[in-house]
This record gives C-alpha cells, structure tokens and sequence, in this order.
C-alpha cells in the first residue's frame, strides 16, 4: 500500500488513492470523507526515502557519538591507570629515599 501511495489525514484515516493514471497523481489534495481534515500523500519514493535518509543519518550519527564515548572512557580508564601507576612510583621513590636517607643517618 505505502509502495502505491495513500492519503493519511492527521487523525490516522488512510484512504487509497484512485486516480493514479500511469504513475501520475491526478488529486493534489484531498479531504478525509470521514473528519473532513486535509490529507497528505504517503508514498516510499519521495517522502519515506527522505525519512529513510534521515533515519539512516541520525543512526549513523548516534553510532559516531556512542563510539567517541566507548573510545574516550577507554582512555580515561587508561589514563586513570597510568595516573595510579605514577602515584605507585613516586611513593616508591620516596619511600626508597626515605630509606636511602635513614640509612645514611644510620652510618
Ligand atoms: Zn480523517
């Protein structure tokens, strides 16, 4: 039905369209026979492949943003690491100058 095309008015009533005459639409418009709202041509290849486009950048998109995020916690946790490992090492040296230094006193 959407391949074909139908009318859709803003309360949900579909209605298919008759007048198509060798693929072209002779209604430019239409009113719903049942609430007398206007109503707007559905159809794949011009609406819905704009849609489609749209759907397929905002995806895209959100793959980018989720990835960025996946790469920057990996490297704060990294980061986070290599901070604790600094840490370690300093405490260490002093750790091992405070001993050098005790020793020294010691002689
Ligand atoms: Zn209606």
């Amino acid at each position: 039905m959407e391949e074909k095309g139908y009318w859709l008015c803003e309360n949900g009533h579909e209605e298919p369209i008759g007048t198509a005459f060798a693929g072209i639409e002779l209604e430019l418009s239409r009113d719903c026979s049942t609430c007398h709202k206007p109503m707007k041509m559905i159809r794949r290849d011009s609406m819905t492949g704009q849609e489609r486009y749209e759907s397929d950048k905002e995806r895209k998109e959100a793959e980018r943003v989720s990835a960025e995020k996946r790469a920057m916690a990996a490297q704060e946790a990294k980061n986070a690491t290599t901070g604790e490992q600094t840490a370690t090492t300093l405490r260490n040296m002093a750790t091992n100058s405070r001993a050098f230094a005790d020793k020294i006193r010691s002689i």
